[in-house]
């Protein structure tokens, strides 16, 4: 029997017949390689088979390697980028811990929001949008008072900037501080040294410089920061992301089922990171800053601006139109006369830039080329 709430012939062309192929120039999700599709359309396994588990570890080792670090607790966290948001700060915060967030964005803002719901008292360094993080304003707060965490937001994708996060971990490095890092927007496109830089809870997202379709958040956590959650005085309180348990499911004989693995989520990033380790990471960010600089020339002859001019992400650049442009309205031209998707501003923001993402499969000149001839065409 059919459902009477759905309307399968709508259902059945949007699905199967009528998908427009969008090149994805937005900040994410970013075009995914065809090898990654096609990995993942490879038979779906049971979540303990011993291929799965083959597949798991070596997952493991290819985050290791992109995120520069020898932690034992790395492993994607199942869900998007804020999933693993959720997780750095639901298995690390107790009521009334101190937490710091340095705050010059939409996801750092974000991550004043989810640690206050879990009863943190959070206090921020806020500083300007569009411009990197002051180091110094870090600095002179951690001097005032003594924190369980510091938290930052690398690639912040709502303004465009990258923030010194490794000068940011020098100031807690061999301290009582943990180091909490989202570089979402960051890992593969920019580099990243989890271990260099003293993080110790990370998290990014798949969908972003890794070339993979949104719904996995790999992650990672140093010993200080299992030391932490061991010496919890209360439970974490998400059982579904709680890492003491879903850690048993990725190392040790005999794997401990915690939740059915999104296997085919697992094949894509597999192939991607092995794309990306192919590549070399170092050859990944040479590309990225280059196709960055094509991107501002492309767009500077046509009379858009960079929004930011010191920090600036490659891998996502904010412009604003010429005089006389709608922002908006040309988005919504490149998607329906070109099948090309560009994000719009977010908060204060809105309305007033376009940001493009160059990241990944996006970071390609092909793709830099068709964005700027469909803006000229626009015009
Ligand atoms: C995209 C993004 C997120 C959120 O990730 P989702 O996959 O949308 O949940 C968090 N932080 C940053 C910096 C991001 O760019």
């Amino acid at each position: 029997m059919r459902s009477p709430h759905v309307n399968q012939e709508i259902v059945m062309t949007t699905v199967f017949g009528k998908l427009d192929h969008v090149l994805l120039m937005a900040p994410g999700p970013s075009p995914v390689a065809p090898n990654v599709l096609e990995a993942m359309s490879l038979p779906t396994l049971g979540h303990l088979d011993p291929d799965c588990i083959k597949v798991m570890d070596a997952l493991q080792d290819q985050l290791r390697a992109v995120c520069k670090t020898r932690n034992a607790v790395t492993f994607p966290i199942s869900g998007t980028g804020s999933a693993g948001m959720e997780a750095c700060f639901v298995n690390l915060v107790e009521p009334g811990d101190p937490v710091l967030i340095v705050n010059n964005g939409l996801f750092c803002s974000r991550m004043v929001e989810v640690a206050s719901r879990l009863g943190a008292l959070v206090d921020t360094v806020d500083c300007p949008w569009g411009v990197p993080i002051s180091v110094e304003a870090v600095k002179k707060q951690l001097k005032q008072k003594k924190y369980k965490i510091l938290a930052v937001v690398h690639a912040e994708t709502s303004t465009g900037v990258n923030n010194p996060v490794g000068e940011l971990g020098a100031l807690v490095k061999n301290s009582d501080t943990l180091f909490l890092v989202d570089s979402v927007a960051g890992l593969g496109g920019v580099d990243v040294r989890v271990d260099e830089w003293g993080i110790d809870a990370f998290y990014s997202g798949s969908q972003k410089c890794l070339s993979t379709p949104p719904g996995l958040a790999p992650a990672s956590f140093s010993e200080a920061a299992m030391e932490a959650m061991a010496q919890r005085k209360t439970k974490v309180p998400n059982w579904y992301l709680d890492v003491s348990l879903i850690r048993k499911y990725w190392e040790g004989t005999p794997r401990t089922y915690h939740h059915t693995a999104p296997i085919n989520m697992y094949y894509g990033l597999h192939q991607a990171l092995d794309n990306l380790l192919a590549e070399g990471l170092e050859a990944s960010f040479t590309r990225h800053q280059a196709m960055h600089e094509r991107l501002k020339l492309g767009m500077g002859k046509l009379g858009f601006k960079p929004y930011v001019t010191e920090g600036a992400a490659p891998q996502v650049n904010l412009f604003v139109p010429p005089d006389g442009v709608d922002a908006n309205a040309l988005r919504a031209r490149l998607r329906s006369e070109h099948k090309i998707e560009v994000a719009g501003g977010l908060g204060a923001l809105a309305g007033k830039v376009l940001r493009v993402g160059v990241m990944g499969e996006g970071a390609r000149e092909k793709a830099i080329d068709s964005l700027v001839t469909a803006v000229a065409a626009c015009l």
